[in-house]
C-alpha cells in the first residue's frame, strides 16, 4: 500500500466498447497536486497525443490481456507509448514509470488503470502482483459503475419514449395508486397530470367508471394483458392493460398504455353517416332514373302503339313496314261500322274496335304484325309465304265473324270485315317503294271485296 501511494498519479480511464475513444476519465494526482501540468492532466488536456496513446496502449491490452510496464519514459527505445511529445509532459509531470492494466468486463476491455512513478522504476513479480490485485478490487467496483451508468441511460431513454409517446402511460399500484403517469397524450384527461401521481385513482373518479377500471386493475393484477375500451368525460380511450411483474414473477402493479380514440371514432362515425347519406342520395338517384327510364319506355309506347286496340300506330306500323321486308301486306276494315256507332253509340263503336283487334291478334298470330291505320281500318305486315298470310287472313275474317262483340249492359253485337292481301316484293331498290306498291294493291284488294259482298278476304295475287 504504502508503494502504491508512492505514485504520482493513478489514471482510470474507461473506453467505448470499440476502444475508438475515452468516454470517461478519473485521475488521482498524488506528488504533483496543484502544478498546472497536473490540472491539465485532470482536464485530458495532458497533451496533443495524449488520446492516441491511450487508445493504443489499451488496444494493446486488449489484445495481450496483460499489464503493459515502462520502466524509464526517457528510454528511446520505449517507442510504444512513449514518443518525443509526450516525452516533454512526461518530464513535467514528473512521471518516469508506469505500469498499465486492463479492467475487462466479460471479455470486453472497459477500462484501464496507469500507476505513473516520478522515479526510473523496474515493477518486479511481487509488485506487479500487489497493483494487479489492487486492480482486481478496483473490478467489480467498476463492473458497478458501468451497470449503474447503463441503467441511468436506459432510464432516460424510457423516459424520453414515455414522455413523447401519442399515448398516455399509467403505472398504478395494487391499491390503485398512481406511480407514473407520462406520455404525450396525458394533457387530454389532465391539465395538471403532476398532481394526480401518488394520489389513489378511486379517490379521483367515481361511479361505473371506477368500477370499470377497477375491474380491469384487478385482471391486470391477475396476470391479465388485455385490451380494454373506456368512455370518460365524453372522449373514448383504448387501454392496454398489463401486470407489472416482480423478479419472482408475481404482480406488483399494473401498466396500461392508453391511447385516445375519440377523434378516429368520431371521425370514422362521420365517415358512416357520410356514407350512409351517400348511399341514399344514390338509391335516389337509381331510383329516379329507374323511373325516367320506365317513363320514356311508356312514351315510347304510347308514340308506338294505338291507345285504344294495343296494335302498332299508323306511323310505327309504316315504319316496321319499311324496315322488315315483308312477304305480304293485309287491309282490313270492319264492315259497315258506321252503323255500329249510330245504333249503339260511340263508346260501344270503341269496344267494338277493340275486340276486333284482339280477333286479327288471335288469328294472325306469330304470322304477321298487326297495326291500326285509321277509323276502323287495320293492317298486317307478313313474315311468312303468301300462301300462309293469305290462311291467316282467310282465319281472321272468320274469327270476327264468329266472335261477338260484349258491349255494356249485356248487349251484345256481331260485326264482320273486309280483307284486301298483295304479295310484297323484295325490292332490291327500295322497301319502302315496295310497300307503297303492295299496300295500294291490298287497298284496291279490300275494295273489291267490299264490292263482292264484304265479310270476305280479297287476295292479288299478281304482286306489283
Ligand atoms: P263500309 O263497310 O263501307 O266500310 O262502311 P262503314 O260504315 O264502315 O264506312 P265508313 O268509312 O263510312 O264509316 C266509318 C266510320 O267509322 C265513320 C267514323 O265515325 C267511324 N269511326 C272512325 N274512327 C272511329 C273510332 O275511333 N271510334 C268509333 N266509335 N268510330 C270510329
Ligand atoms: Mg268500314
Ligand atoms: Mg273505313
Amino acid at each position: 500500500m504504502s508503494r502504491a501511494s508512492g505514485f504520482a498519479w493513478v489514471v482510470i480511464l474507461v473506453f467505448d466498447p470499440g476502444i475508438e475513444r475515452v468516454i470517461d476519465r478519473a485521475i488521482n494526482v498524488g506528488r504533483h497536486s496543484n502544478t498546472e501540468t497536473a490540472e491539465r492532466g485532470k482536464r485530458g488536456q495532458e497533451s496533443e497525443n495524449s488520446g492516441e496513446r491511450d487508445l493504443l496502449g489499451a488496444r494493446h491490452m486488449a489484445w495481450t490481456r496483460q499489464p503493459y510496464t515502462v520502466p524509464d519514459v526517457g528510454d528511446p527505445n520505449e517507442q510504444l507509448l512513449v514518443n518525443d511529445e509526450l516525452r516533454h509532459f512526461y518530464e513535467q509531470a514528473h512521471i518516469l514509470s508506469m505500469a498499465s492494466f486492463p479492467v475487462f468486463t466479460k471479455d470486453a476491455l472497459y477500462a484501464t488503470i496507469t500507476f505513473c512513478g516520478s522515479e526510473q522504476h523496474a515493477f518486479d513479480e511481487t509488485e506487479m502482483g500487489f497493483l494487479g490485485s489492487l486492480v482486481a478490487q478496483a473490478g467489480p467496483t467498476m463492473r458497478a459503475f458501468k451497470l449503474n451508468r447503463e441503467l441511468r441511460e436506459t432510464d432516460q431513454r424510457l423516459r424520453a419514449v414515455f414522455t413523447n409517446a401519442p399515448v398516455f402511460i399509467t403505472v398504478f399500484e395494487p391499491d390503485g395508486t398512481i406511480v407514473l403517469l407520462e406520455g404525450a397524450d396525458k394533457g387530454t384527461i389532465a391539465q395538471e397530470t403532476a398532481s394526480l401521481v401518488g394520489s389513489r385513482i378511486y379517490d379521483l373518479v367515481r361511479g361505473s367508471f371506477a368500477e370499470e377500471l377497477r375491474a380491469n386493475l384487478e385482471r391486470g393484477l391477475a396476470g391479465d394483458s388485455f385490451t380494454a375500451d373506456m368512455q370518460w368525460d365524453g372522449r373514448d380511450f383504448q387501454t392496454r392493460f398489463a401486470p407489472l411483474r416482480d423478479h419472482d414473477g408475481s404482480a406488483t402493479g399494473v401498466i396500461g398504455v392508453t391511447t385516445d380514440e375519440s377523434e378516429r371514432l368520431r371521425a370514422t362515425r362521420e365517415l358512416q353517416r357520410m356514407n350512409i347519406d351517400l348511399t341514399a342520395a344514390m338509391e335516389r338517384a337509381e331510383a329516379s332514373a329507374r323511373e325516367a327510364e320506365a317513363s320514356r319506355l311508356r312514351a315510347e309506347y304510347l308514340a308506338q302503339h294505338d291507345a285504344l286496340t294495343g296494335v302498332l300506330s299508323r306511323r310505327a306500323w309504316f315504319e316496321m313496314a319499311a324496315s322488315r321486308h315483308p312477304t305480304a301486306i293485309a287491309v282490313f276494315d270492319v264492315d259497315r261500322f258506321k252503323r255500329v256507332n249510330d245504333q249503339y253509340g260511340h263508346p260501344a263503336g270503341d269496344t267494338v274496335l277493340k275486340t276486333v283487334a284482339e280477333s286479327l291478334g288471335a288469328a294472325i298470330g306469330e304470322d304477321g304484325v298487326i297495326g291500326r291505320l285509321g277509323g276502323e281500318e287495320f293492317g298486317a305486315l307478313f313474315n311468312v309465304s303468301v300462301a300462309d298470310a293469305e290462311r291467316a287472313c282467310q282465319r281472321a275474317v272468320e274469327l270476327v265473324a264468329a266472335r261477338p262483340c260484349g258491349l255494356s249492359e249485356g248487349r251484345v253485337v256481331s260485326v264482320t270485315i273486309s280483307a284486301g292481301l298483295a304479295p310484297c316484293r323484295r325490292a332490291s331498290d327500295n322497301t319502302k317503294d315496295a310497300v307503297a306498291r303492295a299496300y295500294d294493291i291490298a287497298d284496291k284488294a279490300l275494295y273489291e271485296a267490299k264490292n263482292t259482298g264484304r265479310d270476305r278476304l280479297v287476295t292479288a295475287h299478281a304482286a306489283a
